[in-house]
């Protein structure tokens, strides 16, 4: 080892599904949305004058944040704006978890939360979920640096009602709790009507998922201004401009067509509801979803092998080696045809 490689620091890092890009492969491993973002992004991207791109863009996002205040009922400084919510968790994680009690989040739960804990140097412990894959509230009253929950939960798709995130910031008024909304539109229940009661509830949500618009980065999270100000100060201590005129234009049009994305997710939701029948038909189960995928296991076919062979048909879905979770496919739900075809090679590999 050379010298200079003693002072690096050493990560573990995230592995985010891969990007394959065969033309005719069939994309359900990333949870991407299959239908263009809202007509008016497209609309902005001919506007915008490249020359505004000499400019720095505004830091605090002036136009996706007001979109947002308005469409949530919130105050502009209620809203955290970022590099899709990875970026906001990330700066949630270094901003709020500083102490030398454990931060705790499920065993089986979106695995960038460990990473981030891991990268920052902040304790953690995970509570396992029930046998079920349900998360156990009683797990999270006792003392904590913070707490994390992905509501609906990834990979397991199942969402808790508001009420049960309000017993667990009840008995946590000590620690910071963030919420990570990625999929709530699917049909979870937002914890947002909370924020005016619990200044340490961080509610974070994405453009990525229901609003299709991974590819721009944009993420946000909404709380008391007090929290806000903590992470805006945090970030600003990094990278005052995070946010793009791009993306911040782009955003904002977004937001603004409130019909187009409900018109969207509904069409998610139906499909999702109709590949749960056709899963069960093929033998598999699904869990309870609210998300925009299924997380599926078969009777007797192990999920590697159906995985590996979606693949070499050029359909993509994930698979975690993971304890608990390795007999188990997540599925994102694509369009109607997408999803006619998995079902087919489905059919046949079975
Ligand atoms: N939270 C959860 C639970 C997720 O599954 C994802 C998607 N990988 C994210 C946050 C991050 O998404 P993005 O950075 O695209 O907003």
């Amino acid at each position: 080892m050379s010298a200079w490689e003693k002072n690096v620091r050493v990560v573990d890092p995230y592995v985010p599904g891969e990007q394959p890009s065969f033309p005719d492969m069939i994309k359900l491993n990333t949870n991407e949305n299959p239908y263009p973002p809202a007509p008016g992004v497209a609309k902005m991207l001919k506007e915008i004058d490249a020359d505004s791109f000499r400019r720095y863009p505004k830091t605090d996002a002036k136009e996706l944040v007001e979109a947002l205040a308005a469409d949530l009922g919130v105050d502009f400084d209620n809203i955290f704006v970022g590099v899709g919510s990875d970026d906001v968790l990330g700066t949630a994680f270094l901003t709020f978890f500083k102490g030398s009690l454990p931060v705790l989040f499920p065993d089986v739960t979106y695995s960038f939360y460990p990473v981030w804990a891991e990268l920052y140097g902040i304790p953690y412990e995970t509570p396992a979920l029930g046998e079920d894959f349900r998360i156990r509230k009683e797990d999270y009253y006792r003392p904590n640096g913070g707490i994390v929950i992905a509501n609906p939960n990834a990979p397991t798709t199942i969402a808790e009602p508001v009420s049960f995130i309000e017993d667990i910031l009840k008995h946590n008024s000590d620690s910071v709790v963030i919420v990570d909304e990625a999929y709530v539109d699917f049909g979870g229940e937002t914890s947002l009507k909370l924020i005016d009661k619990y200044e340490n509830l961080l509610v974070v949500r994405t453009f990525s998922k229901s609003r299709s618009m991974a590819g721009m980065r944009i993420g946000f999270a909404v709380g008391s201004k007090k929290l806000i100000s903590y992470m805006m100060a945090v970030r600003n201590s990094y990278n005052s401009y995070t946010m793009t005129t791009a993306s911040i234009l782009c955003g904002a049009e977004s937001v603004k067509d409130r019909e187009y994305f409900e018109k969207t997710v509904k069409r998610v939701i139906e499909t999702r509801k109709r590949a749960v029948v056709e899963f069960e038909k093929l033998g598999f189960t699904a869990l309870e979803s609210s998300a925009n995928f299924l997380f599926v296991t078969h009777k007797t076919v192990p999920a590697k092998e159906i995985f590996q062979k979606l693949r070499e048909r050029h359909i993509f879905v994930r698979y975690f080696a993971k304890p608990r979770i390795d007999n188990y496919l997540r599925v994102t739900i694509g369009t109607d045809e997408d999803m006619d075809a998995l079902f087919k090679a489905l059919g046949e590999i079975l």
